[in-house]
């Protein structure tokens, strides 16, 4: 008789490996040795034990402790050798986690196991798995709920691991309750809850079945190091500076050690990295005797996966045998707060803010904003410089802020975002939604939503066509809901063939549903901006941001046998092929719902007809010009046209695609439209002038409505609207 442990300490231990059968190698067993000393290795056993024993089970650890590595291999083994039909699912709030974890985990594994076949990720418009040989599925948590809606029972699914459940994103919020409702039908499903932070008893109290009572904890006790915290004794009036200001001080005065500063995004990091190099060559060479050198790595999600490894690299050498040690710097967006762990760091930099969504009902916008952290954030970030010896953390922001500014708790996103897909998808499970909101506000939340942005959810969905009066899913809505695309996007697709151009709109699709596709400029950042500008001007479509991508995509595709072609102009290869994929996806969905792809090469139909199109699913969408601004329709927002836009003029009507609020509110990617044909004819119930607000956008509306053709045919408009 051996135990489970046993079993699967002698399968890793084995010569062969148990899932290829091919020998081990000697990478593989050195890897084993390292693993081995992780705590939750230690815990072995006694996970099993809680495992074997219930059907739903909260695991909580520190950061770093294996959670994410370890625990859904454990699982996997766990059914050796028979692990024929099974399949492990663990979620993860971030695509770049689920795609760099499962590589780390064929790594792990042995070279011999393949990515995409035994051990796979699947993310938006990206599956690297294979039906019947994958047994272990890292996926984001975005990607399960697609799943569910096909398949609400999950069938496929042996174990379901929610991990990193404490970021609260919308999805692990539906997903826990979608699956508490599960486990309760399908016995021999399990299901893992894994969390970072020790707010696991209102998890555990969530997660109370009937008889079964609550779920056990299974926690993983951590080796970790004490860390000092200094806070500032004023408040800093701009956190940018205080941070590089922290980091140089750091760099010339502290011991040996990796630095990890956290900043809010993709701009900010590289104008750190960017600073910071430059002062830190400075430094060197005032004083060359006792400045080591510096690497900064720069870390958040749209850096391509290359760059990411980056943050696994060893520190710069000393300049001289006997000089001052070198030291790395990663200036990384929260994802460093749990989700990835940089071994090394002694130093964290805190200015105590992050991008955050928030979402005002009232004026339906939704944006990132910079916000400060949460306590729990702060106690997180500090944790990472314990990891291997004792550390500092440098909290930019008084004691007393702290204690009396700061939430205990992070807000989760379900109260602060716009849930207009998510209750389209709510819908399509099932969940019936009739406009005294009953069943959706009964509904099992973790935490529930405000009525009242489930009701602007609904009434979107309503001018969308996706619901009826009732709170009905439509045919439209139906099809709308099979793809993985924000409503308006998704309608817009689907109206596209009407009128002739679903060929172009497919590509802007999938150009808008990944990253921005400019890259970072590398090496000299002046020189890169005037050329990058330049690149830019020759792609830039002047009146249409929408036909500007649509341009670069096609450049892209008749130069894509130039390997040189995408960097030349400063454009990133990997977005682009990842939009790439993403079309190919879009592309099979409508093929699959009959929906045409179709295209005339007719420059100025394709003109208009964009716009018509992007007014049949972006109407809520639409500003009208104000001096030298712009005013949201309906919510009259001040909006400034974002300067990544290239418009050349500003015209009176846009349509655009994105609100943005930074300093101040912006709009980005932006066409520019004609109110005379397109918004009161493709958006009649939005743009219906009898219960439009007052306002200069009405009036500009009521002259147009009595000067345009009254012979509108209204059964074509219908048509339109319900396909
Ligand atoms: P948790 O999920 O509990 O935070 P992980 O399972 O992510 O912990 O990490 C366990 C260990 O694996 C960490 O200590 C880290 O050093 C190592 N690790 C994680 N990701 C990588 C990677 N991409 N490359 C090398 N080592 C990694
Ligand atoms: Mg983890």
């Amino acid at each position: 008789y051996t135990s489970k442990g046993d079993q699967v300490r002698q399968a890793l231990e084995h010569r062969f490996n148990s899932v290829t059968g091919n020998p081990h190698s000697e990478k593989y067993m050195k890897l084993l040795e390292s693993r081995k000393k992780l705590p939750v290795y230690e815990q072995m056993d006694e996970f099993y034990k809680v495992f074997g024993e219930n059907q739903v089970i909260i695991v909580a650890g520190d950061t770093g402790c294996g959670k994410t590595t370890q625990i859904p291999q454990f699982v996997a083994y766990s059914d050796l050798p028979d692990i024929k039909g099974k399949l492990v699912g663990c979620t993860q709030p971030r695509r770049m986690s689920a795609m760099s974890v499962a590589r780390l985990l064929i790594v792990l594994l042995d070279p011999s196991v393949k990515l995409g076949a035994h051990v796979g990720y699947s993310v938006r418009f990206e599956d690297m798995t294979t039906p019947e040989i994958t047994f272990l599925k890292y996926m984001t948590d975005g990607k399960l709920l697609r799943e569910a809606i096909g398949d609400p029972d999950l069938r496929r699914y042996s174990t379901i691991i929610l991990d990193e459940v404490h970021e609260r994103t919308l999805a692990t919020d539906i997903l826990m309750s979608l699956l508490k409702g599960l486990v309760k039908k399908r016995a021999d499903l399990k299901l893992i809850i894994m969390s970072a932070t020790v707010d696991y008893l209102k998890l555990q109290k969530y997660f109370e079945l009937g008889s079964a009572g609550r779920p056990p904890i299974f926690k993983i006790t951590g080796k970790t190091f004490p860390v000092e915290i200094f806070y500032t004794q004023r408040p800093e009036p701009d956190y940018f500076e205080a941070a590089i200001r922290t980091v140089l001080m750091i760099h010339r005065a502290e011991k040996p050690g990796d630095i990890l500063l956290f900043l809010t995004g993709e701009q900010e990091i590289e104008k750190a990295c960017m600073q910071l190099e430059l002062k830190v060559a400075d430094l060197v060479n005032q004083d060359p005797d006792s400045v080591g050198p510096l690497t900064c790595i720069p870390l958040y999600s749209s850096l391509p996966p290359e760059l990411q490894q980056h943050i696994y690299h060893p520190p710069p050498s000393r300049r001289t045998p006997d000089g001052p040690p070198g030291r790395k710097i990663v200036v990384a967006t929260n994802i460093a707060e749990t989700s990835l762990t940089i071994e090394g760091i002694v130093y964290v930099v805190d200015p105590g803010f992050s991008k955050q969504a928030v979402y005002n009902p009232r004026i339906r916008v939704e944006s990132h904003l910079v916000s400060p952290i949460s306590k729990a954030s702060a106690h997180q970030r500090a944790g990472r410089a314990g990891r291997t010896k004792p550390g500092k953390c440098f909290r930019l922001y008084t004691e007393n802020d702290f204690m009396s500014e700061l939430e205990e708790q992070t807000y989760p996103d379900i109260l602060r975002s716009n849930l207009g897909g998510t209750v389209l998808q709510l819908i399509k499970l099932g969940i019936k939604a009739s406009y005294n909101l009953c069943d959706l506000v009964r509904f099992e939340y973790v935490d529930a939503p405000s009525p009242e942005s489930l009701l602007r959810a609904l009434e979107m969905l309503n001018y969308l066509g996706a619901l009826d009066d009732e709170g009905n899913l439509t045919p439209f809505g139906a099809v709308m809901a099979e793809f993985p695309l924000e409503p308006q996007l998704a309608k817009v697709l689907i109206v596209s063939p009407e009128f002739q151009y679903s060929d172009e709109i497919l590509t802007i699709a999938a150009m808008l549903s990944v990253p921005h596709v400019w890259r970072r400029p590398m090496g000299g950042w002046k020189r890169a901006d005037a050329a990058k500008y330049e690149a830019k001007a020759l792609l830039t479509v002047p009146h249409s941001d929408h036909l500007t991508v649509l341009k670069i995509y096609k450049e892209y595709r008749a130069h894509i046998s130039n390997k040189n072609w995408a960097f030349s102009h400063h454009l990133s290869p990997e977005a682009l092929s990842q939009a790439d994929k993403a079309r190919n996806q879009l592309q099979k969905i409508m093929e699959r719902l009959g929906l045409a792809i179709v295209s005339i090469s007719n420059e100025q139909r394709l003109d208009t007809n964009i716009r018509k199109v992007l007014v049949c699913g972006f109407f809520m969408q639409v500003a009208n010009k104000k001096g030298e601004n712009y005013v949201t329709c309906k919510d009259n927002q001040v909006v400034a046209l974002d300067p990544s836009c290239g418009l050349r003029t500003k015209p009176d009507w846009v349509i655009f695609n994105e609100f943005i609020l930074t300093t101040r509110p912006y709009i980005r990617t932006i066409t520019q439209i004609e109110p005379k044909c397109a918004l009161l004819d493709h958006a009649p119930t939005y743009f219906d002038l009898s219960s439009f607000p007052d306002g200069p956008a009405k009036h500009a509306l009521q002259k147009i409505a009595i000067t345009r053709d009254a012979a509108f045919d209204i059964s074509e408009r219908l048509r339109l609207m319900n396909l």
